[in-house]
């Protein structure tokens, strides 16, 4: 399959996930093995739209193709827009993927906002492999509790031996957990040390990282999945540049010693 032509994916299943956030299940229409690693992400087409970068939720150990798309724009409006049956164009895998061979089995998975859909599929891959992993925690917080995602998850992942801590930055009288930012979770977990795997605004990825370098992280063991503008995918036109960096190809995710300086 080339790296420039989509394969064709009907939406099987929309699940609203928040107010502005539809949880996509797709089905590839065409006769391949379609092979992914969590972190990885894929073009997403609407026809006569064009195409944007959106990560694979899903677990590659699962046996559906997820996508969490948040309204932004044109074509993300275009995808919200689809029903159950329409067609969109996928291309990929694209991106390296968070590099589970070198990573340690003490895991922290810290995500905000929008940037945990991506963390997601890392979640439940060792969720799915959980005898593989040492301490598990997940540390998320988003901005009000409607614009958590995933929250009928979190009680399985528990379940799995995985520490969960969710944040909100505003609270209401509905919210009985904490408020505050995802930082301030990672004082809450025992952590021994491991690799971390961090998504979200660049003020935040930093703030976790240094966190974690204080209780003993090495920044070689900091993944970080970067978000920038892309319209190729496969590193050719440049538009996602990061220092000498192809976000799309050379990441999404990169060790943190490679990146600070430049985020
Ligand atoms: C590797 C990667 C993974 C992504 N995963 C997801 C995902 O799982 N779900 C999801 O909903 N979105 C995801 N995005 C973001 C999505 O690709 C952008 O929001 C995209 O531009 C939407 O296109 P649009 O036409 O709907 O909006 P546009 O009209 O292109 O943009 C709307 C607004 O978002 C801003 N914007 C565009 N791209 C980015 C970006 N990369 N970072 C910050 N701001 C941006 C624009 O400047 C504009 O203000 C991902 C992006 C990358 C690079």
């Amino acid at each position: 399959m080339s790296d420039y032509i989509p394969m064709q994916a009907e939406i099987i299943d929309i699940d609203i996930e928040s107010s502005n956030t539809y949880l996509i299940s797709l089905k590839i229409l065409e006769d391949i093995d379609f092979c992914y690693r969590p972190g990885q992400f894929v073009m997403v087409s609407v026809f006569g739209l064009g195409e944007c970068p959106i990560s694979i939720t899903s677990s590659p150990t699962r046996k559906t193709l997820q996508l969490c798309v948040r309204r932004a724009g044109r074509i993300t409006n275009g995808i919200m827009d689809c029903l159950v049956g329409d067609i969109i164009g996928i291309r990929g895998p694209c991106g390296n993927g968070f590099p589970l061979e070198i990573m340690k089995k003490n895991i922290i998975i810290a995500g905000g906002g929008s940037g945990f859909a991506t963390l997601r599929s890392l979640v439940n891959y060792i969720v799915d492999q959980r005898s593989k992993f040492g301490n598990v925690a997940v540390a998320y917080g988003a901005r009000t509790r409607r614009d958590l995602y995933f929250m009928q998850e979190y009680k399985g992942w528990q379940q799995a031996g995985v520490d969960v801590g969710i944040t909100v930055d505003i609270g209401d009288e509905s919210w009985k957990g904490d408020i505050g930012l995802v930082t301030s979770l990672i004082d809450k977990f025992k952590l021994p040390q491991g690799s971390a795997a961090i998504c979200g605004p660049p003020i935040m990825i930093n703030a976790v990282a240094t966190k974690l370098m204080d209780r003993g992280f090495d920044h070689s063991d900091i993944f970080v999945s970067l978000e920038r503008h892309m319209k190729c995918g496969v590193g050719k036109c440049e538009h996602c540049m990061i220092g000498p960096y192809h976000a799309c190809k050379d990441g999404p995710v990169f060790s943190y010693d490679k990146v600070k300086k430049l985020l």
